[in-house]
């Protein structure tokens, strides 16, 4: 290797005939900006290298989120135009490409190869060279990491090679729609404020509602289904509850040619359909508790829709039970609670406070709602799951009886809790970054890509007999979320390509092999949280696998549980919890006198809502935000989805 591509190893870790492995832990050395460069270098090192044999000053760069090639950056701008990096023909021997970083985010204006963060010297249109023959590429050393900017700054590259997604910081709605529709994860539909789940989304909810599903069977509740369509009359018999449902029920008015006799509204929730149906079912209190869940689709007409988070159509969970005492009714609630909290915190390693809800934001017609609330990366609050109490308020306008041990007729006390789709825009909030998705480890549909590195025939051969050779082994593997997903990917595509493809989509591990590698009997792993590198003997990672995605999946809980406690801040007047919530955004634990008055102000004037009373949060003598009454504890209070 020459002076040009002297330095650190870790701009050098991807190439093919790269000198060695590439150094554990390389990363941590690599200063903001650097980190983007040694992502960024493969995808259009290798792009280059693939067109060798056909325009080599015409080269397209493709566009590393969809797959397509578009023209250079700049091509327009032509030959003549000024090229701040421009540097002399290259001091090395014939025909070298030779890149170096173009400075912290310049655009190279003139310059077809220029991106945000690389300037193609060799391709500049002042290049006075013409380049033949066969090509080798050179990285220039980084920076010093005393040049980086901010001497404290993490070391996590700020932007990888996705280069089409906007950029979390800048906008984070924005940031959103690009990780949901470029992932794959969900498109929009024909029919406005409904939502087309994608199979790459698709899977993630299926493993969120598998994990649950068996968190409701262990609990002793039986799946049953009911239909989708709930007559007028029945859903208006309870009538806080039709209250509340209201303007978001969609209704059938005509079927089979002809205008029905009675309204069919399409099921907004089902709790009016199955406590008519069940008091045929539930006699004595030998017919209690039942507990009933049901995956279904209900529809809330919404105005303001977003994908998985707001949608009109959306997928969930809703379990219904009836209960002889109030008691067995308040520890469903609980049972139900805790299911959303294990398949939050341990599941998709999202962090929870739990608690009840103010009386304003009960479901309605219940006596109490408890939910949990997860920090999204904007701060910005998400209900992740809630379980009502309903008391005996929809039995009673039911007419469902049992007759009691003390041959008493009473009405069962019920519970309902639900749990949506919402929570794949959940998890990707709550862990996502400037490259895409970050995955959970257990909910990832990939956990592990493997990406072959070649560029003859025989390093192909060589690389594909290594992979064949530890296929075995990966069939083996077992973690914590079942068999070892796994793919290679052996699409003709460079690896910077499929580096930023899985990168986007939130694979947590990355496994690149090229015939080094197999020389050595080794394989380099880069997690997707950090793209930390490591080699690991290829016979070793049956064993270091399921090691490796364990750590990441706590890596993740911690990470989210770190950013939760940096941005909760306990505030005591109203003019502090407006000052807080302006320049820092977060949770905010506030005194308030529990007056839906205050709730209502505090939210006309800031936006902030009461997310929950929580449950762990002690007795504190306080005074109300806004009119001074008595505060017994803190209330979570902030923006939410
Ligand atoms: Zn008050």
């Amino acid at each position: 290797m020459d002076g040009l591509a002297g330095g650190s190893g870790s701009g050098l870790g991807w190439l093919p005939g790269r000198e060695g492995p590439a150094v554990v832990g390389d990363s941590a050395e690599i200063p903001v900006g650097w980190g983007d460069v040694a992502g960024t270098a493969p995808a259009q090192a290798d792009r280059l290298s693939d067109n060798t044999n056909s325009a080599p000053h015409r080269l397209t760069r493709p566009d590393y989120a969809t797959g397509t090639s578009s023209s250079p950056r700049g091509k327009s701008a032509g030959v003549g135009a000024a090229c701040r990096f421009r540097v002399s023909a290259p001091s090395t021997p014939q025909d070298r490409l030779a890149y170096r970083p173009s400075g912290p985010l310049h655009v190279q204006d003139g310059c077809p190869w220029a991106t945000d963060r690389w300037t193609c010297v060799s391709d500049c249109p002042h290049r006075p060279r013409r380049l033949t023959g066969p090509r080798r590429i050179r990285y220039r050393a980084p920076p010093s990491p005393s040049s980086s900017p901010c001497p404290g700054a993490p070391t996590v590259a700020r932007q990888g090679f996705v280069s089409s997604i906007t950029r979390q910081s800048e906008d984070f709605p924005a940031w959103y729609n690009d990780v949901v529709l470029k992932a794959e994860l969900a498109s929009y539909s024909p029919v406005r404020g409904c939502m087309i789940i994608r199979p790459y989304g698709y899977s993630v909810w299926e493993s969120m509602r598998d994990e649950l599903d068996r968190h409701i069977k262990r609990t002793g509740h039986q799946n049953v289904y009911f239909p989708l369509f709930v007559p007028r009359s029945l859903l208006e018999k309870e009538a806080e509850h039709v209250e509340g449902f209201d303007p978001q029920v969609a209704w059938v008015t005509h079927a089979g040619g002809k205008e029905l006799d009675e309204w069919l509204a399409i099921r907004p929730t089902s709790e009016a359909l199955i406590a008519e149906v069940v008091k045929d079912w539930i006699q004595s209190y030998r017919d209690l508790p039942l507990l009933m869940n049901l995956w279904n689709n209900v529809v809330r007409w919404e105005l303001r829709t977003r994908l998985f988070l707001r949608t009109a159509e959306f997928l969930w969970q809703e379990a219904h039970t009836f209960h002889a005492t109030e008691a067995e009714a308040a520890a469903e609630v609980a049972t139900g609670l805790e299911a959303y909290r294990a398949v939050s915190e341990d599941w998709l390693a999202i962090p929870v406070v739990r608690g009840v809800k103010s009386r304003a934001e009960t479901f309605p017609g219940a006596v109490y709602s408890q939910a949990i609330e997860a920090m999204m990366r904007d701060r910005k609050a998400l209900q992740a799951g809630t379980s009502h109490m309903l008391g005996q308020n929809f039995a009673r306008s039911a007419g469902i009886e049992f007759l009691d041990r003390d041959n008493q007729r009473k009405a069962p006390y019920g519970t309902s809790w639900g749990f949506s789709t919402r929570m794949v825009g959940a998890t990707i909030m709550a862990h996502g970054d400037d490259s895409g998705l970050v995955l959970p480890p257990n909910v990832a549909p990939q956990q592990l890509v493997i990406v072959p590195i070649f560029r003859s025939e025989d390093d192909r051969a060589a690389v594909d007999a290594a992979i064949d050779g530890l296929e075995p082994l990966l069939r083996d593997v077992t973690t914590a979320s079942g068999p070892l997903r796994y793919t290679v990917d052996w699409r003709e595509e460079s690896p910077g390509f499929k580096y930023n493809h899985w990168e986007l989509r939130g694979v947590p591990l990355r496994l690149e092999i090229g015939p080094r590698d197999v020389a050595a009997g080794q394989a380099v792993l880069v997690r997707r949280l950090d793209r930390a590198k490591e080699s690991l003997p290829m016979s070793a990672l049956g064993e270091q696998l399921p090691l490796r995605l364990a750590a990441y999946q706590a890596e993740l809980f911690r990470r989210a549980l770190d950013f939760r406690a940096d941005n909760t801040h306990h505030v005591d007047t109203y003019d502090e919890f407006k000052r807080v919530l302006e320049e820092k955004g977060g949770f905010l634990m506030a005194p308030w006198c529990g007056d839906a008055g205050c709730e209502k102000q505090i939210n006309t004037d800031t936006g902030a809502t009461t997310r929950v009373v929580p449950f762990d949060s002690p007795d504190e003598a306080g005074y109300c935000l806004v009119d001074g009454r008595p505060s017994e504890r803190r209330v979570l209070f902030a923006r939410a989805y």
